[in-house]
Formats: C-alpha cells, sequence, structure tokens
C-alpha cells in the first residue's frame, strides 16, 4: 500500500492490509511456511512529520531450535516509526522537539521515548508499506522457535529425535558394554 503522507496531514489515516511474502523474498529457507501478515495501522499528524503506529500479527513456522522439526509461531508485534518527509525540510531534528512530538502521538497508554521509536525518511510523499512491513516481519521472527516447549532435542550422539522416546544411547548405566565405553572416553577426556 501506498499511503501519501499528505493525506495525514490534518487527521490521523488509518490503514489495514494483510500482505503476503514469499519465503525467499524475506530471506527465509524455502520450507519455512509464512502466513499472511495482517496490519492495522495509522499515520497521525505530529508537528512537521507523522508517527506510524502499526500492528502486526502473523504465523510463521520455521525448524525447531532443539529438534528441526516445524514450530508453529504466532507473532504478535508494534511498530513505531518516527515518519520524516524529506526534501521539503532538511533541519528539523532540533533539541527537545521530539520527545514532545512523540507523547502527543495516539496510543497514550504506552510510555514512549526516542530510543523505542525508529526514524523513516520517506521522500515524495509516498509511504511504501510493503518493504517496511517486510523488515518488521523479519525483526519479530522468533530467535529459537521450538515445536513445543518442553520439546527434548535430538540427543547429541546419535541424533535420535527424543521426543519420540529415549534412543539407543540411553543412559550408560543400564549395559556393561556402554559403561565400558563410557570409562574409556571419561580417561580420554581426563588427559586433555
Ligand atoms: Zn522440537
Ligand atoms: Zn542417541
Amino acid at each position: 500500500l501506498q499511503i501519501r503522507l499528505e493525506s495525514a496531514r490534518f487527521e490521523p489515516v488509518r490503514w489495514e492490509e494483510d500482505l503476503t511474502f514469499s519465503p525467499g523474498e524475506l530471506g527465509l529457507e524455502p520450507g519455512g511456511g509464512l502466513g499472511p501478515v495482517a496490519v492495522r495501522g495509522t499515520l497521525s499528524p505530529v508537528a512537521s512529520s507523522y508517527l506510524l503506529d502499526a500492528r502486526l500479527s502473523f504465523r510463521v513456522t520455521l525448524a525447531c531450535d532443539r529438534c528441526t522439526a516445524p514450530a508453529a509461531s504466532e507473532v504478535e508485534a508494534r511498530v513505531l516509526l518516527n515518519v520524516i518527509p524529506v526534501g521539503a525540510r532538511s533541519r528539523r531534528q532540533e533539541g527537545g522537539a521530539r520527545g514532545e512530538q512523540l507523547a502527543s502521538g495516539e496510543g497514550g497508554q504506552v510510555e514512549l521515548s526516542a530510543d523505542d521509536v525508529g526514524t523513516l525518511e520517506v521522500a515524495d510523499d509516498r509511504l511504501d508499506t510493503r518493504p517496511l512491513i517486510a523488515e518488521q516481519v523479519v525483526l519479530e521472527l522468533p530467535t529459537r522457535p521450538l515445536c513445543r516447549t518442553d520439546c527434548a532435542g535430538l540427543c547429541p550422539r546419535c541424533g535420535a529425535d527424543l521426543n519420540l522416546g529415549e534412543c539407543r544411547c540411553g543412559p550408560a548405566a543400564g549395559d556393561p558394554r556402554w559403561s565400558a565405553l563410557e570409562a574409556l572416553r571419561n580417561r580420554l577426556a581426563d588427559r586433555d
């Protein structure tokens, strides 16, 4: 979607859209599943810039961090950006002005400081939401997705999926052949 900044000059513009991205477009592995990204946002006039406030929600399937099985996550994120038109006004970052602008933005339930809010410069009065949302989706992807919170992961020795039960490596105690190997391993380790 393209939003003309001019249209938000005097009152907030609301927008809603559902964006679909291919995994490749976002640099995800081909197998990773990304559902449509639902965006609900407003662009509000603030002094001579704008505050973009948008909520994103989407479902993404990535490889489980422990066992590599598909791990689905529901992601909800909020994007706050100070949108600055460039070209028309070049000097607009004078001390103090920024905090005031943010405080007068919508959504007063959240305390905003300049650190929480990124800055986006927009040329030609046109804010293209797609690249912006794509970038935010990548930032919000779970870094350590789990197929379930108690995923047992893979055996570090044989690679078996421990969610399916114990592998043959098992606890060494039960099997004398393994305990002999274990003893040897410990002796070798001690030599380091
Ligand atoms: Zn897992
Ligand atoms: Zn094993």
